[in-house]
This record gives structure tokens, C-alpha cells and sequence, in this order.
């Protein structure tokens, strides 16, 4: 397999380096089936085999490649990538989410709902994606 190298943004803390470094390697681990899949599991193994054939095909200017490098969690390039619309926006809005302190919550009293989980480079590993019931607002946190 192509080895793929976690992508280091400048902004990056010592610890959020570290911890990006840790979910690579979990991910990895989980592309070689050494890993417990769950449905995120599968659904991150599945993104990074197509992304190899991706990258033999010499097909990384797709959509598709935007989509796989959403999917396994870098998400900052596949904005820039995706030409798609309403798929960039709704990648900005993961983005907004993730970057939301982890303990912010509406002022609604919907219920909270996790959508699926997500590998964060924030975080450094799959985390909730936990959205409001009754608005439209979003976090990426396992604290709430
Ligand atoms: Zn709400």
C-alpha cells in the first residue's frame, strides 16, 4: 500500500500533533484489518482503499479523492478540493463543528442526537458527531 503521512497543518499544537500522529496509526492499523471495526471503522477502511486506487489512478483532483480525504478525516484539504457545492458547505459546517469548543451546546431544549462518529484531527481520534434535535446546531465532542 501507498503510505500515506498524516497531514500537519501550521496552526498545530505540539499535542494536537501528537494525538493526529496516534489516530494515523490507528487508522492504519484499521486499513490493515488489525483493527475492531465498527460501522465508522468499515466506513474509514472502505475511504482509504479507495483512496489508493484513487491515488494509483492518478485521479486526486476528483471529487470522489475530496470525498475519501473527508472521510478519513482530513477534512481542511477536501474543502479546498471539492468542487461540489453543497458537499463543500456541508464539509465547512464539519469543520465549524469540530473546531467548537467541546462543551458548547444550543440554548434549545432539543435533545442531543449522535449522527455517527468522526476521526477528528482535532481530537486525534473518532469522536461524536452530536446534533441538536430541534436546531440546526452541531458539535464534534464526546463531552456532551
Ligand atoms: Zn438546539
Amino acid at each position: 500500500m501507498t503510505e500515506i503521512e498524516p497531514v500537519i497543518l501550521s496552526h498545530f499544537k505540539p499535542e494536537e500533533i501528537e494525538s493526529l500522529r496516534a489516530e494515523h496509526e490507528r487508522q492504519k492499523q484499521v486499513f490493515l484489518g488489525h483493527a475492531y471495526l465498527d460501522n465508522d471503522g468499515e466506513r474509514l477502511r472502505e475511504a482509504m482503499q479507495r483512496m489508493v486506487a484513487l491515488e494509483a489512478n492518478h485521479a486526486m483532483e476528483t471529487d470522489e479523492y475530496a470525498e475519501v480525504l473527508y472521510e478519513t478525516g482530513r477534512i481542511e484539504e477536501a474543502i479546498v478540493l471539492m468542487k461540489d457545492p453543497i458537499k463543500k458547505a456541508h464539509y465547512q459546517q464539519r469543520l465549524d463543528a469540530i473546531l467548537k469548543d467541546d462543551g458548547a451546546w444550543c440554548n434549545c431544549d432539543g435533545e442531543k442526537q449522535v449522527i455517527r462518529r468522526y476521526p477528528s484531527m482535532k481530537h486525534g481520534k473518532s469522536i461524536a458527531v452530536v446534533k441538536c434535535t430541534k436546531c440546526e446546531f452541531v458539535n464534534v465532542s464526546d463531552q456532551l
